[in-house]
Parts: C-alpha cells; structure tokens; sequence
C-alpha cells in the first residue's frame, strides 16, 4: 500500500455514516461510497453493492465494507481465485464496535486494522499467529524493504511460531516493537542486508532497497532495452548486490522521454528518476552520502546504509493527462481517468468541471480558470509538467471534442523548450455529449453522422453555414455541441433554417439537457417543432436523417434510432 491508494470505504445506509467519518478522519486519502437512494453527502454513489465490491477488490484497491463479515465474503466469493496482488480487505461494525481483517495479509491488512481499530477505540480481531505472536508481519516488511524468498519465508515462520529465539543481523528499526524473543546465538536469524544470495532454511533474508544505478546519457540512447535491464542486472550481480535492492534508476534528463530507459525501469520494476548530465555522480553522491560508489559497464552504483525514498532521488518525469469526464454522471467516467485524478498533484480547468472531478485531498492544489483562457492554461499545464509534477487537465465529455487536448497540442507544438516536450503527456477519452445523449435516446446516431458545434467564437460563421448545408444535403445525422448561448442568440435559428431546406418538419430532433447531472432532461420531437427558446448552451442537438425513426415505449420518452441500412438511390 502507498499513499496513493485510495481505501475505499463502503456503505449501505446513512447509518453507518457517522462510522465511515471516524474512519475517514484517520484515513485522510480514504473515499466513501454509499449506496444510491440510501445516502448523500459522500464521496461516491453505487448502484449495486456486490458489483462495487468485486470492481474494487480486482483493481486492488483496498476496501473497509461497513457490514456484516458475511456480505463481503459471499459478494467476493467469486473473485477469489483471481491472480494478482490481493488488497487489504475488512468488515467494519456498522456501530464501529469491531474490526475483522479478512484478506490481504501480506498487504498489510492487519495493520491497516489496528490503525481503524484505535481510530474507533476498539481492539482489532487480529486471527494471524505470527502477527499475534509477534505484534507484526514478518513476511511483510515496510515500504524500503522486501523480503528475498515469500515460500521459504513462510517456512520460516512457523518455525518461529514453534517457539524458536530468534537473531537479528543488520538494522531492522520496524522491529524494536515487536513481541520477538530474540537471543545472540539463536539458530534462527533475520539478516537485512543488499546482499544477493540464496537465504539459508534458517534464515529470514530483507533486503533493504538502498541501491542506487546511475546511467551514462549516451549508454541510455544506444542501448536497447531488453540489454540496458540486463546490463543493470549483471552488474548488479557482479557487485553480489541483490536486485530487489534496486530502489530506482538514475538517468540524464535529457533522456527522460526515452523508451529505451523507460522498459528498463519496467522490467526492473522502480521508478525512473532524472537529473542534469553533470549531476549524475554528485547525485548519486549525495544521497548514498558517505558510502561505496562503484562504476562498472557505463554505470554508477551506490549502496547506501539505510533505505532511500525514490521522490527523494533528483526528480522525476512530469506527467500531463488532458482527461474527459464524460457527461457528467460518476458511473460514464473511464476507470483509466478516476486513476489519474487520483495520481494528480495540479488539477487545471474550469471551475464548474474541476469540482465535477472532485472530491480532492488537501495535498492536491486546483487551478480553476475561467473557461476562455484555454491557451495560458495549457501553457500553465505544461510549466508545472516540466518541473516533475502530476498535471491533470478536465475537461467535460471527452477531451477531443471542442475541449482542451487540442488546446495542449497547440501549446506543445508551438513550444521549442525541450523540458516541455519530455513531459509525459496522455490523453484520456471520456464519454462525449453527444454519445451519452444518444446512448438515452436510442441509436440515433447508428448510422453516419456529422458533429458540429455551432460557437462562431473561433471560426467565422460563412464556415459553419456551409458545413451545416453540405452536411445536411449529405443526409448525415446532426449532432450540435455549443448551440446557443447569451453571447450567440442568433445563430441556432438561421442554422435551422438552413438545415430545414434540404429536411422534412417531420425529422425527429433530440434535445438533452445535462445528461448525467442532476435535473437531466431529453425531450424528443421534430424539426418543425424545433424553436431556440427550447434550447439553451447545456443543451446537445441530435437532428435526424431521412431515415431517423422514432417508436413510443410505455411509460418513457419515444425511441429514436437511425437504421444502419440506407435505402438505395435516396
Ligand atoms: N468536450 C465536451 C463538449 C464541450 S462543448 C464533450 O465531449 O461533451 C460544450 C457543449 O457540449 C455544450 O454547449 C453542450 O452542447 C454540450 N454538452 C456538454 N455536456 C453536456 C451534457 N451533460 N448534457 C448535454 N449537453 C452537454
């Protein structure tokens, strides 16, 4: 678990809320989902508690179920068997009266217990021997260590849980706590060292992540990736030093978008960290202060006495994701943009979608501007990205459509400083007006269709005229973003009318207004029908073909749909 995990806290009832607020008050990075219709005021809304459940526990997110123990193993039951790294999960008391870590052992479950248990004054029901016994989990070490064998480490344990002294070789500072009966010539010993060997049967070896690999600039560019993790491997191995000491690869900045170096660090699995080309050794220097530094095969390798913090190795790549919400509703938004908004150090946009993108931590700082200055706040975007930071720019629906991505790749590609186009830049789709209007109102988009939006604030309207009369002589399906505001009360009317000589009064016409916020509506009626008055900037367009239908269904708004067949000779 890090920092950046979100704990999920989960709820049926507004009962159990003031619970998840003692919980939360502990856990500042933690969230509250609460059941749809059943609760207000948290931080998520689900509509199904088992589907929520099984979602967390497969992204690996960890989750504190404010139910009986029984409801979170009967909804998990399935998902069990799943590989990958389990999260911690736990049943809470409603009342906040007991606390049962269930899964997710050797990722801290108990602890993450016995943290909400003294949140809530109540004893943790610890059922784990060794963390019993010992007041600790061995086989899970704190972040700067790792242990070197999980099978033969668990071998280990029971042998301590025979009733084994124990030895401890090394620094182990987590351990001054704990409830172990050590004893200087004891059979059994725990070494925490870099060192790369096999551990002995009686032995629990941690290695503590205190190795450090610079890499020469011009050695990154012409090595290949695959070689550049294997060179680091084998020199790490020629130096006996174990490769889960490996805290973080050191690069030139220069190199900083270089794929080559970014493979490396994947396959080594930690982080990449840069600094100028001069400051590599001093660097590396520094931060290992007064220990070995070796060279060896166009590397730096220090070794350090204690455990390093990446973050505070040089710095890293800054990151810039232009993310789309989508429409509105918590459930359109991708799972890939709820990861970025909760990796983000600087969330940039327009007031209304950065708080649509909430809730926030403290520790992110928002920059709300006013939604015409898109060219200075994709500028501002990318001076934050070059200095290392987490940038995160919303934008409504998707980004692509009438929104900021275009805005950032003008910005970039209009910029001849480097450091700007090293940033890791991403952009994340997200659920457009128009394809969550017409996902309401049937398929009416099912056939081709033509996307405008009717704002003559960056383009001149003779433009727009002439796509509106091509497009609608072509017959396609018309979708308008931007139809009208104070600013253009004029313009919707004369794009009606052009679109009116070349389609029947009868084409059906959809209006959605704030689909997927609260007081959503979608009305559906015809082109003659059709006034401005009915339409206003929160509102998206769909305007039928010829071959547009509409069908009543009981009890709701009529069906629209566009066949995806066209008759021919039309
Ligand atoms: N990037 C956005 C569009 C921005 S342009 C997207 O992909 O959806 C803004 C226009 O989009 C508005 O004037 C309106 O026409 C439309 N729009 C945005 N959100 C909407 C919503 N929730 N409901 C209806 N129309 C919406």
């Amino acid at each position: 678990m890090n920092d950046h995990d979100a704990i999920a806290i989960v709820i049926l009832g507004a009962g159990s809320l003031a619970t998840a607020r003692r919980v939360q008050q502990r856990l500042p990075q933690a969230r509250i989902h609460g059941l749809s219709g059943r609760v207000e005021g948290v931080d998520h809304l689900y509509e199904n508690f088992g589907d929520t459940l099984r979602g967390l526990y497969r992204e690996g997110v960890p989750i504190v179920a404010l139910c009986a123990a029984g409801i979170v193993i009967r909804s998990l039951a399935s998902v069990l068997d799943e590989k990958g790294t389990e999260p911690p999960v736990l049943a809470v008391a409603e009342d906040g009266s007991a606390v049962v870590p269930l899964l997710g052992g050797l990722s801290g479950v108990n602890r993450l217990a016995r943290e909400i248990g003294e949140a809530l004054g109540v004893a943790a029901a610890i059922t784990t021997s060794g963390e019993l016994r010992f007041g600790t989990c061995l086989l899970n070490p704190p972040a700067g260590y790792a242990l070197a064998d999980l099978e033969q480490g668990k071998r280990f344990v029971s042998d301590l849980l025979a009733g084994e002294a124990l030895r401890i070789e090394g620094a182990a500072p987590w351990l001054a706590q704990a409830a172990l009966t050590q004893a200087d010539d004891a059979r059994l010993s725990l070494h925490v060292s870099c060192t790369a060997r096999a551990p002995s049967r009686d032995e629990l070896l941690i290695h503590p992540r205190s190795v450090l690999v610079a890499i020469e600039a011009a050695s990154a560019q012409s090595v290949h990736a695959g070689d550049l993790a294997a060179r680091v491997r084998a020199a790490l191995a020629a130096e006996h030093l174990a490769e889960a000491s490996l805290v973080c690869l050191l690069a030139d900045e220069r190199a900083m978008a270089e794929p080559a170096l970014h493979e490396a660090a994947r396959a080594l699995d930690v982080p990449l960290r840069f600094t100028t080309a001069d400051g590599l050794a001093s660097t590396v220097q520094r931060t290992v202060s007064a220990a070995q530094l070796i060279a060896r095969d166009g590397l730096l390798i220090g070794v350090a006495n204690a455990p390093l913090e990446p973050r505070k190795v040089g710095r890293g790549r800054g990151r810039l994701a232009v993310i789309g919400l989508g429409p509105g509703a918590a459930e359109l938004m991708v799972p890939a943009v709820k990861a970025e908004l909760a990796r983000a150090e600087d969330v940039l946009g327009y007031e209304t979608y950065v708080r649509m993108a909430g809730p926030f931590r403290a520790d992110q700082v928002l920059h709300c501007t006013d939604n015409r200055e898109e060219m200075q706040r994709a500028r501002h975007a990318f001076e934050l990205a070059a200095q290392g930071r987490s940038v995160v720019v919303v934008s409504s629906g998707d980004p692509g459509v009438f929104a900021m991505a275009a805005a950032v790749l003008e910005a970039l590609h209009e910029s001849t400083d480097p450091a700007w186009h090293r940033v890791d830049l991403q952009i994340l789709p997200g659920v457009s007006a128009s394809l969550a209007t017409a996902a309401q109102a049937g398929a009416p988009l099912g056939h081709d269709f033509c996307v405008m939006s009717l704002s003559d604030n960056l383009k001149p309207w003779s433009i727009i005229e002439k796509r509106l009369d091509l497009a609608a002589q072509a017959d396609l399906v018309l979708a308008f973003y931007n139809p009208i505001s104070r600013a253009r009360p004029w313009q919707l009317g004369q794009a009606l009318d052009i679109v009116r000589r070349h389609r029947d009064g009868q084409t059906p016409v959809v209006l959605g207004r704030d689909i997927g916020r609260p007081g959503q509506t979608l009305t559906v009626t015809t082109l003659a029908e059709l006034t401005p008055e009915r339409v206003d900037m929160r509102t998206m367009v769909l305007l039928g073909s010829s071959t547009t239908c509409v069908f009543q269904h009981p009890g709701g708004t009529p069906w629209v749909y566009t066949p995806r067949w066209y008759p021919p000779h039309r």
